[in-house]
């Protein structure tokens, strides 16, 4: 894990919160976001992805010079998550610029769905202000899957 996401809960963990966890999941996806590789378009994403074991995983959007390889924050964030074995997924904070809430585009609402498709998200902008508060399932309520009614 990132340490600048190890210190998510103030700086005395190791990178857990517990659920009350909105301001400190928001820290974490802002300094995440400073580790945004964004030469392109300039526009610095941040995310931070809580388990309900209570560890966070974090990522920042990185672009590349062909940009259909680029990946959003919420993904980095997810596939660190999943890739360390974490499958029960709690809450997501999205920080970015802007004076309204980062909304996650489409492909990433998918990603989560696959995992938690209510899982709670929380939308900031770069100063760390909870713009907006969703779920998932508000945002993505029919996501694709191979089964009729699929998303578990
Ligand atoms: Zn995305």
């Amino acid at each position: 894990m990132d340490p600048d996401c190890a210190r998510a809960d103030g700086g005395g963990g190791a990178g857990t919160l517990s659920t009350g966890e909105c301001p400190g999941l928001v820290r974490a996806a802002a300094e995440a976001r400073r580790l945004a590789y964004c030469p392109y378009s300039e526009f610095a994403v941040g995310a931070a992805l809580l388990t309900t074991g209570g560890r966070v995983y974090c990522g920042c959007n990185i672009e590349n010079a062909s940009y259909s390889v680029t990946v959003c924050a919420e993904r980095v964030a997810l596939f660190a998550a999943v890739s360390a074995g974490e499958r029960d997924l709690e809450a997501m904070a999205v920080v970015a610029d802007g004076a309204g809430a980062p909304r996650p585009c489409g492909p990433c609402l998918q990603a989560l769905a696959e995992f938690a498709p209510r899982l709670r998200l929380y939308l900031a902008t770069a100063d760390g202000a909870v713009t907006e508060e969703k779920t998932l399932d508000e945002l993505l309520p029919q996501p694709f899957g191979l089964r009729s009614g699929a998303a578990r």
